[in-house]
């Protein structure tokens, strides 16, 4: 067992309102530059939809993440190293700047500038790229609200299935609600196997996954080889940037730009530790439905007395064990188990996890007449979403709806649970039970997901810069194992995958 420690997040669907805060916050931080003024390390989706940039969910056309050969053995779904290296300077795989949308700008000058005219003068948008006037078509988060979902809606790469006829888009029957989405700081980052100049790189100390600027060479397989296409290409250096986790913040013990500045208070942020050396196997299971369990089973519990003495045989500090005890990703994703992964199919094994919405199923229970309160209606009503759980699982389940039906059965005992305890009643146990939570349990997920305090959201440990020698020391170690790859280790992780970066030497 190797013992690695990874910083994680949790985000609660249930709460997002899909104000964009933690876009704009992210982008005053991080990509308010020449260069970067189309990327949005932090963007706010709204489901359904086709996302950004346009369909990035659909692997059969953007190669991204992994998949397994014919032998069952783990390879980039962008191709081996012959591929990739033949693809180096014509690389079909690539979004276009369509697919993203054209950063404009707008003729301000014009307003005070302009002769005097019968007519008031206006801001004519203009392409920040080429200068020139241009008409406002797509952007980042053109989907708004279900905005345009008519003719756009349908080409959500997840409406795929049969039952993707029972999403509807006509008002009053539609629904929606709000995906906001970073880089997954992946455990088998296919954006770090995939760089063939080693800048891309996975930190040792806490998972945080960044590229080295002084070597990105711009190949752009970073860019193909994310399924969540979140690299981007900064057109002004001509090199990869993505969310950088706000590590100078997290080595600091404070939480991401994007998770203080959360109105809906859903983020979360904590400490997991996990075994380096079981990494490889789960992401290669051959049924892509038992991957969230074979995720989980990477994840190492730690109150228990063995993992504690092997993570400090590992070199972790005391108090990041402190922090992983109390971590709200460990006990949101594996006590309560109610976070998933999304598309855990991509195989990259994500480390942003979500927390699936609810209140479409009290919406069901208010359609067919039923009783919000009463959990015989509202289980009923889980199987009869007007989204339906199929569209869920696509997301988050790799298809498997029993799995997110059970999360959402837990969700709805413990909001019917704690408004009886609320409105003075004694409320049902035997509801909580049926959903396999216990009492204890269901105050502790409420006082975690309702009451939400700051000091419960965020967990995070500050780094140890005494520690700065010994992890550079450890530079060549890496917890990826990429079994399938004809070269597997040196070639699909770049060389130096895992480097130890303080404040110092962190640039992304
Ligand atoms: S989500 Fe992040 S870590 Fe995962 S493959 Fe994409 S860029 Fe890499
Ligand atoms: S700031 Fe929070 S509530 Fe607002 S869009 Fe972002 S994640 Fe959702």
């Amino acid at each position: 067992m190797r013992v690695m420690a990874q910083v994680a997040m949790v985000m609660n669907l249930d709460k997002c309102i899909g104000c964009h805060t933690c876009s704009v916050t992210c982008k005053q931080t991080w990509t308010n530059r020449t260069g970067v003024e189309y990327a949005w390390f932090n963007n706010v989706e709204t489901k359904p939809g086709v996302g950004y940039p346009r369909r990035y969910e659909d692997q059969e056309q953007w190669k991204g993440g992994w998949m397994l050969d014919k032998r069952g053995r783990l390879v980039l779904r962008s191709g081996g190293r012959v591929r990739r290296l033949l693809s180096l300077f014509s690389n079909p795989d690539l979004p276009s700047i369509e697919d993203y949308y054209e950063p404009v700008t707008y003729d301000y000058d014009n307003l005070v500038s302009a002769p005097a005219q019968k007519d008031i003068p206006v801001a004519r948008p203009r392409s920040v790229l080429t200068g020139r006037p241009t008409a406002i078509t797509w952007g980042a988060n053109w989907e708004d609200g279900l905005g345009g979902a008519p003719e756009n809606a349908g080409g959500d790469p997840n409406l795929s299935g049969e039952w993707a006829a029972k999403v509807k888009f006509e008002f009053e029957q539609t629904f929606l609600f709000h995906l906001p989405r970073l880089c997954e700081h992946c455990l088998n980052p296919a954006c770090v196997s995939a760089c063939p100049s080693g800048a891309m790189y996975k930190r040792v100390e806490d998972g945080i996954v960044l590229v080295d600027q002084d070597k990105c060479r711009g190949w752009r397989m970073c860019v193909t080889a994310c399924p969540y296409k979140k690299v981007y290409v900064n057109h002004a250096t001509g090199k990869a940037e993505k969310c950088t986790f706000c590590f100078p913040r997290i080595e600091a013990g404070q939480p991401t730009v994007c998770s203080e500045t959360c109105v809906g208070r859903l983020r979360y942020l904590g400490l997991l530790l996990y075994d380096a050396d079981r990494v490889g196997e789960a992401a290669a299971t051959p049924d892509e439905r038992d991957l969230l369990d074979a995720q989980r089973g990477v994840f190492l519990d730690p109150h228990d007395p063995g993992v504690i003495a092997a993570a400090r045989e590992s070199g972790i500090p005391e108090d990041w064990l402190e922090a992983a005890r109390r971590s709200p990703v460990y006990d949101l994703a594996m006590r309560y188990r109610v976070a998933l992964p999304l598309h855990p199919e991509y195989r990259t094994l994500p480390m942003v996890w979500y927390v699936p919405p609810l209140s479409p199923v009290l919406d069901a229970v208010d359609a067919a007449g039923g009783n919000q309160d009463d959990p015989d209606h509202v289980f009923a009503a889980v199987t009869r979403l007007r989204i339906p759980l199929e569209y869920l699982a696509e997301l988050f389940t790799a298809g498997d709806s029993e799995v997110v039906g059970g999360v959402l059965m837990k969700l709805t005992a413990l909001r019917s649970y704690m408004r009886e305890r609320t409105l003075g009643e004694a409320g049902d146990e035997a509801a909580l039970k049926a959903a396999g939570l216990t009492v204890r349990e269901a105050e502790d997920m409420h006082r975690l997901l309702a009451v939400a305090k700051y000091q419960d959201r965020y967990v995070v440990p500050a780094a140890h810069k005494e520690d700065a020698a010994a992890l550079t020391a450890m530079e060549n170690r890496c917890p990826v194992e990429t079994s399938g790859d004809p070269e597997p280790r040196k070639i699909m992780l770049g060389i130096p995958a895992l480097r130890r970066n303080t404040t110092a030497g962190g640039r992304s």
